[in-house]
């Protein structure tokens, strides 16, 4: 199903309006996303009362435009005060990924119209369904977060932890592979206390259980892993899964143990590198990817230091980085220690060029092998899909239908993807 995801800046009457803009979306069968990342179509109603709001919507612009040059979706619609002012600029960053910008000067009534007849336009011709197949699905599992790390606002904002019901995920996972679906990935903040507010226990390892065994799931992915949350028994029962892919994403955020106190993550660098040590035992050829938060209050050099020593010594696949930003109400936004934009900016550069240079030798460390590619999209005249390890592949030429699984074999990489041929 297309999904639509809403980012609204600014005043109230911008949330009234956004609401508006659901109904629209609705009304035409679209779904809400949980993640930007999972949309097919963002819309963002903008503000340009605060430069930094401004500022921010670029970006985002920006990244969506990467994710639609990566994988053929989403795309954004943009409304409100940015777009009276800036539409140049805004197609500008955005390029293709831009569908509409409309004033925000017109009426509410003729840009829902608008909006309307763009995704009816989508829609008839099919590109939506051209753009995103459903070779791939999220599947929520458990929303809300118990964890409360100090710097997040995930259980302020999504409330506690609700597990769905087991039987409602599999008829899911079931109904999706009916219509074509070969790889599924669960969707969880912290996807390893599944089942826990529902009283299943071991409740995670039963559902990877149950869904590795449903007909037609190909490939079984799952998002997010809090390593706190993640022992040697879990890791055992799934080695005996059959449709596991040996990519793992676990976030470690800091290389130093006193800021991961004070982030209230409840484990010590030894102990992660102890769990990675322990998944790489039982699968040798998997991917680890990563999240990293530097600029952390009290943050120093030294602590700094400490996570590019892990990033050196652990070689992630992939890390996702973020300066530290405060966020309302987070224990973290009152901490003593605040450190300056120039530092984490800087800091953020170096750990970004060093990840930047392992992922690129990791990716390279492919080349010369075979590689079994999901095929996702074929694109102007490129045929994209992704290998167990979760490495975005571009097969040169038109090779092979969308939703098949070929052997290619690897020529060359860059830091983001590998490249290569079917043979
Ligand atoms: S960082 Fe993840 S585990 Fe921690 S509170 Fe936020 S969502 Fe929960």
């Amino acid at each position: 199903m297309t999904k639509f995801s809403i980012i609204t800046y600014g005043c109230q009457i911008n949330e009234y309006e956004s609401g508006k803009f659901k109904e629209v979306f609705l009304e035409l069968g679209l779904e809400e996303a949980n993640e930007v990342k999972e949309a097919d179509i963002v819309l963002f109603n903008s503000c340009s009362v605060r430069e930094k709001s401004e500022e921010k919507l670029m970006s985002r612009i920006g990244y969506i435009r990467s994710l639609y040059e990566e994988r053929g979706y989403p795309q954004s619609i943009v409304t409100g005060c940015v777009a009276t002012n800036e539409e140049k600029r805004i197609r500008k960053v955005g390029k293709e990924s831009v569908l509409l910008v409309m004033k925000g000067t017109e009426s509410l009534a003729e840009r829902m119209e608008k909006v309307k007849e763009t995704i009816l336009n989508l829609a008839n011709t099919e590109a939506l369904r051209m753009k995103k197949s459903n070779v791939f699905e999220f599947v929520p599992v458990i929303f809300g977060c118990d964890t409360f790390c100090t710097y997040c606002i995930v259980p302020i904002v999504k409330g506690r932890e609700r597990s769905r019901p087991l039987g409602e995920i599999i008829q899911e996972v079931e109904d999706l592979t009916d219509r074509g679906t070969k790889e599924i990935i669960l969707l969880g903040q912290n996807i390893n206390h599944y089942g826990n507010d529902i009283g299943i226990s071991g409740g995670f390892v039963k559902l990877i259980e149950c869904v590795d065994k449903v007909p037609g799931v190909m490939r079984l992915r799952f998002l997010t892993s809090h390593p706190a949350d993640f022992n040697k028994e879990v890791i055992e029962k799934m080695r005996g899964l059959t449709h596991l892919c040996p990519h793992f994403h676990i976030p470690l955020q800091s290389g130093s143990n006193r800021i991961l106190q004070l982030m209230k993550r409840n484990y010590t660098v030894g102990e992660y590198l102890s769990l990675i040590y322990e998944i790489l035992e039982t699968f040798p050829d998997a991917s680890i990817t990563t999240d990293l938060i530097v600029g952390f209050p009290s943050e120093s050099e030294e602590d700094f230091h400490e996570t590019l020593s892990v990033v050196e010594a652990l070689r992630f696949d992939r890390s996702f980085i973020a300066a530290y930003s405060k966020r309302p109400n987070t224990p973290a936004s009152r901490m003593e220690g605040q450190v300056d934009e120039e530092t984490k900016r800087r800091r953020l550069n170096e750990l970004l060029d060093i990840q930047n240079n392992i992922s690129l030798e990791k990716n390279l460390s492919y080349v010369g092998k075979k590689t079994e590619v999901l095929v996702e999209a074929i694109d102007r005249g490129k045929t994209y899909g992704r290998n167990p390890q979760d490495k975005l592949v571009e097969i040169e030429g038109k090779v092979a239908e969308i939703g098949s699984f070929v052997e290619v074999y690897v020529t060359d990489g860059t830091f983001t993807k590998l490249k290569g041929r079917i043979g």
